[in-house]
């Protein structure tokens, strides 16, 4: 169905290179880009709405492969367990406003609430905001990272966002709670985060993780693990896991598991940037490790990197500065592979092949962003986004 078409000229970021004479059309209705490459290689519609861009890239909508819509003040485990999930729903559309103007058109929820609803809402049209892809709740063990351990389990259990689960039974069942709850992807975590001698434990067995895995395929859908510490990402391998999720302490070693298949790495570097820890602990050398030695490694050995911030929307990880993670990317990735990173990667990270590229048939999630982000990441920032387009309508 031919609608109202709108044409884009200008320089052109079509997720993987630069095109410097480009040009972009699509669809309003259908939400289709229906060409897009050099001037003069695609048949541009007739009575077209022409945008001529200078001084600006046309490039894809951004998305982050791990966010949470946990719509709370602070990073506190208490706090994400026991606001209710009202003010989290009310405070999540903010947050999906956040995300959108600043040119984010797809997120990956990786555990909350009210993520399911949020993204039934956007689809629907009744919310603003970027494509959801939610995970439901998380899986985790008993007693697990999230497992809000001053209350009886009954009670942290009901509050949490994680479903527990022990034994690959359970596991399969909690995979089928998720899918029930309309999951679009499938979070686990392989382990804790570093306790007060700042060691780490793989948490649930391969078996697990393994059954996790396979039931999530079975839904068509991936499965994505919280990695801290070597074992742990060795066992995500193992289980068939489909990407890692900060991956603490990569060795050379686990790279090239990772890479041999052909796992997606998401070093969440923006949250360890948050709070510097104090000097001289070992929580401030392994984070000082990951984003220096760790990042070589991954680049060395070609790892597909993915941008995900794990921000949850509080005042120190708000939506809506979710560019942070590709700026953190440049520096070790340059600014092009950074915005493949959070375009063309993530949204094959994500297994979503209709959007992260401009090309014929692909969703229209486009971007107009002042200057070259390509060149200079900073430019992806809030300040240098001019146009947002999502599905083929324009929200900026
Ligand atoms: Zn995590
Ligand atoms: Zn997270």
């Amino acid at each position: 169905m031919a609608g109202e078409a709108v044409v884009i000229r200008g320089r052109l970021f079509d997720g993987e290179e630069i095109i410097e004479k480009g040009v972009l059309a699509f669809d309003v209705e259908s939400g289709l880009i229906t060409g897009a490459g050099e001037r003069g290689s695609i048949e541009e519609p007739r009575n077209a709405r022409v945008v001529e861009v200078e001084g600006s890239t046309i490039t894809p909508g951004f998305i982050d492969v791990h966010m949470h819509f946990f719509g709370s003040k602070t990073l506190d485990l208490a706090e994400w367990n026991v606001t209710p999930d009202a003010t989290v729903a009310i405070r999540s559309v903010t947050d999906m406003w956040n995300l959108l103007s600043s040119g984010f058109t797809a997120v990956r929820d990786l555990g909350s609430k009210v993520g399911t609803h949020i993204s039934k809402a956007e689809r629907a049209g009744e919310i603003k905001g970027p494509r959801v892809i939610s995970a439901a709740k998380s899986l985790a063990q008993t007693g697990g990272n999230d497992d809000y351990k001053i209350l009886p389990i009954h009670m942290a259990h009901e509050l949490s966002y994680s479903y527990y689960c022990d034994s690959p039974w359970e596991c399969r069942k909690a995979v089928r709670l998720c899918m029930r709850d309309g999951a679009e992807a499938i979070k686990v975590y392989a382990s804790g985060t570093m306790s007060h001698d700042g060691q780490w434990k793989p948490h649930l067995t391969v078996e697990e993780l393994t059954a996790i895995a396979d039931e999530a395929h079975r839904s068509h859908v991936k499965a994505t693990a919280h990695a801290y510490g070597e074992q742990a990402i060795r066992n995500v391998v193992e289980a068939g896991i489909d990407s890692i999720e900060h991956g603490l302490e990569l060795t050379g070693e686990t790279a090239k598991l990772i890479r041999s298949k052909g796992i997606y790495y998401v070093p969440t570097l923006s949250v360890y940037s948050i709070h510097k820890p104090a000097e001289g602990t070992r929580r401030s050398e392994v984070i000082a490790r990951h984003l220096g030695e760790e990042m070589e490694i991954a680049r060395e050995h070609k790892l597909k990197i993915a941008a995900g911030t794990d921000f949850v929307g509080a005042g120190e990880s708000p939506h809506g500065m979710n560019y942070t993670e590709m700026k953190l990317l440049a520096e070790h990735l340059g600014s092009l592979e950074a915005l493949k990173s959070g375009t063309s990667v993530a949204a094959d990270c994500l297994g979503l092949p209709e959007t992260g590229r401009l090309r014929k048939g692909k969703v229209a999630d486009i971007l107009v962003i002042k200057g070259k982000p390509d060149r200079n990441i900073e430019d992806a920032s809030p300040g240098h986004i001019a146009h947002v387009f999502h599905d083929g309508k324009q929200f900026r």
